[in-house]
């Protein structure tokens, strides 16, 4: 309880999935919530569900591949919360299933402008206002596939890459200001995006297609948003001061092999 007592939290992509539960676990310990997302009524829901069960959570429409509509939103956030505290830079996005020889140039940009941009745009933006408090922390949703590659979605792989690194420039870049900044890496953990990534893949069983993909993970199953949630709360919280830089593995042992 009350592990992250006190403290602003800005959650990226909240409305479903992963983000959602980052949410929900981060407020539960004791944050306030700004929750960013593209899909309001989603959004939305999930903030009145926080308020009636007595948590301070207000969603804003974002879209963080928009530098305008960041900035925009962190205003906001500093002049209704008083400030940033935590920054989850989880909003991402599957993205184009071809071979790089069948990928165009759209195709390609789209992915990065949502999960290699969107993390730009929000870091730079959250910034002054950590500087200016001296702490914060941000915590950035890389993947397995920041860490070995695979032979599908290149523009995802490539992307995750580029978040792994992201993390720790800025790590070392913002130390001085005490502000840390991790990633996380989760193996396939069941959420719209990886029932969006099976179907798309020619999965007609989704049921079965999780089964095959759970046996990838030494483990024998794929994870649920929870377990990368309690993670974030971990990186969120003054537990993991003395961390910076790193990354956090939740992938059932995939990477393990
Ligand atoms: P998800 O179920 O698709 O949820 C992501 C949320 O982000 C959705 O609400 C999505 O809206 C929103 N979003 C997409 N583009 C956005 C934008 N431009 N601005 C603001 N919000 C946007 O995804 P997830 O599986 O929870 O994944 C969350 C993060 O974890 C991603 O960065 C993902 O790459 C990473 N990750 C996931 C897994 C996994 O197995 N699930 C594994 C490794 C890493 P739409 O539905 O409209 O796109």
């Amino acid at each position: 309880m009350n592990r992250t007592l006190g403290k602003t939290c800005v959650v990226t992509g909240a409305a479903l999935g992963i983000g959602r539960a980052c949410a929900l676990r981060l407020a539960d310990e004791g944050a306030r919530l700004a929750l960013f997302d593209v899909l309001d009524s989603d959004g939305i829901a999930l903030q009145d569900e926080m308020r009636a069960n007595g948590h301070e959570a207000r969603y804003w429409h974002v879209d963080v591949s928009s530098e305008v509509s960041v900035r925009a939103a962190v205003d906001e956030v500093v002049a209704h919360f008083g400030g940033v505290d935590v920054l989850v830079n989880n909003a991402g996005i599957s993205g184009i299933n071809k071979p790089t020889h069948e990928i165009s140039e759209a195709e390609w940009d789209r992915v990065q402008g949502v999960n290699v941009k969107g993390v730009f745009f929000c870091t730079k933006h959250v910034l002054p206002c950590m500087r200016r408090a001296g702490k914060g922390s941000i915590i950035n949703l890389s993947s397995i596939y920041g860490l070995v590659g695979a032979p599908d979605v290149p523009p995802y792989h490539a992307s995750k890459g580029a978040v792994t690194l992201m993390t720790k420039t800025d790590a070392l870049l913002y130390a001085a200001d005490g502000i840390r900044v991790n990633s996380v890496h989760p193996g396939f953990i069941w959420t719209p995006m990886v029932a969006h990534y099976l179907s798309s893949s020619g999965a007609t069983d989704l049921d079965s297609a999780r089964k095959e993909l759970g046996k990838l993970h030494a483990l024998g199953h794929v994870g649920e948003p929870d377990d990368i949630a309690w993670g974030v709360v971990y990186l969120a919280s003054d537990e993991s001061k003395f961390m910076t830089g790193a990354e956090l593995v939740i992938d059932g042992g995939y990477t393990a092999r």
